[in-house]
């Protein structure tokens, strides 16, 4: 089902959703699914998986150093059907303009139309380590906007190269990602806001946030968007604080502020334990705060341990 009918069908009670992040090449699956199996006494409807992007990595040939281009953490369609199957909810795979070509990406359409996968999160992609910036893959998109666009098309049974191929249409409900304090390279919110508005005018059917610490930045955006004329759900994206070096890598990575108290919070903590759980109860008073504000989903970042997230949803579902 797609994740907007959700929404719809929950009239108006908030959902819980979480992001899982694919493990690292040669990981076992076990670990993800001792991590997820806590977290479904919530029922999540749906479950987003991320795509990551490739990375360069210098091997040895002949007594020389070959650069090879690696993905370190696929599976995120597999990882997506395994889901599927094994907890009946929907997963929402991460679809990246960088990396992939154009092709590549209907191909991965395809397959998910195929695999009856009903909704996508379409995204740039971040630059890959050794670059400053983004820069578009050969044959891929420049912008998320694009990407939509080329989703959009295939719904209406419009491929990259044929446009007479009515038989086959998918019918995906498209997600993008959206920033409360802008993404990094915009140079104002109202700038990135139009490049927002673009991916809707493009046939986005919700947007996710990225992570914010400080509830007002969300409900200041989400009327910002409004006045922009964004009216679709927009879910808010939290990430429990769990340890002491976040303090520095979420404002760097993410280019997100912390309120002062979290970080001092954090800093009278004399262990990351004590860390863990300022970010549990940081988050829980966010996330109680959105509910009751009526936001459609909860949407949280797990990225591997599962703890700090099931002791949110205790509180909240
Ligand atoms: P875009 O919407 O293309 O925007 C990127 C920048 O370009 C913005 O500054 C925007 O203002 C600007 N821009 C857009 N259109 C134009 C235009 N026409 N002209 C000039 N400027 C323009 N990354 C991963 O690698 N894998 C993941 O699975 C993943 N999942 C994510 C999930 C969420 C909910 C979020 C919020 C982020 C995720 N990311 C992921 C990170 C994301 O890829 C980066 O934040 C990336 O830098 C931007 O992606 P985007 O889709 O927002 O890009």
């Amino acid at each position: 089902m797609k994740v907007t009918d959700h929404i719809k069908n929950a009239n108006g009670k908030t959902l819980f959703s979480f992001e899982i992040v694919t493990p690292v090449k040669g990981k076992n699956i076990q670990d993800l699914y001792n991590n997820i199996d806590p977290l479904m006494e919530f029922n999540p409807p749906f479950i987003d998986v991320t795509t990551s992007r490739e990375e360069y990595v210098y091997v040895e040939k002949d007594g020389l150093l070959d650069r090879k281009t690696v993905r370190k953490r696929p599976g995120t369609l597999g990882i997506s059907v395994s889901l599927k199957h094994k907890y009946n909810i929907d997963p929402v795979p991460h679809i990246l303009c960088g990396g992939f070509t154009k092709e590549e990406t209907e191909y991965m359409l395809v397959d998910c139309h195929y695999l009856e996968i009903d909704n996508v999160v379409a995204l740039r992609g971040d630059a890959m380590k050794h670059q400053k910036y983004f820069e578009p893959t050969k044959g891929g998109h420049t912008y998320a906007c694009e990407l939509v666009h080329q989703i959009s098309d295939l719904n209406n049974g419009k491929f990259l190269h044929e446009e007479n191929l009515t038989e086959f249409k998918t019918d995906f409900c498209i997600g993008v990602a959206g920033y409360p304090e802008k993404h990094m390279e915009a140079p104002s919110l109202q700038t990135d806001l139009k490049r927002l508005k673009a991916k809707v005018d493009a046939g986005a059917d919700y947007v996710v946030t990225q992570m914010f610490f400080d509830n007002q930045k969300y409900f200041d955006f989400v009327k910002m968007a409004k006045e922009a004329g964004i009216n679709i759900p927009i879910i808010p994206g939290i990430k429990p604080l769990a340890v002491n070096r976040h303090l520095q890598l979420l404002p760097h990575v993410f280019s997100i502020d912390l309120p002062e108290d979290l970080i001092n919070a954090v800093d009278n903590c004399k262990n990351n334990a004590a860390v863990r759980q300022v970010g549990i109860e940081w988050a829980i008073q966010q996330s109680k705060e959105l509910k009751e504000a009526g936001v459609p989903v909860l949407h949280y970042y797990s990225m591997g341990k599962s703890d700090n997230v099931q002791a949110i949803a205790q509180a909240l579902f």
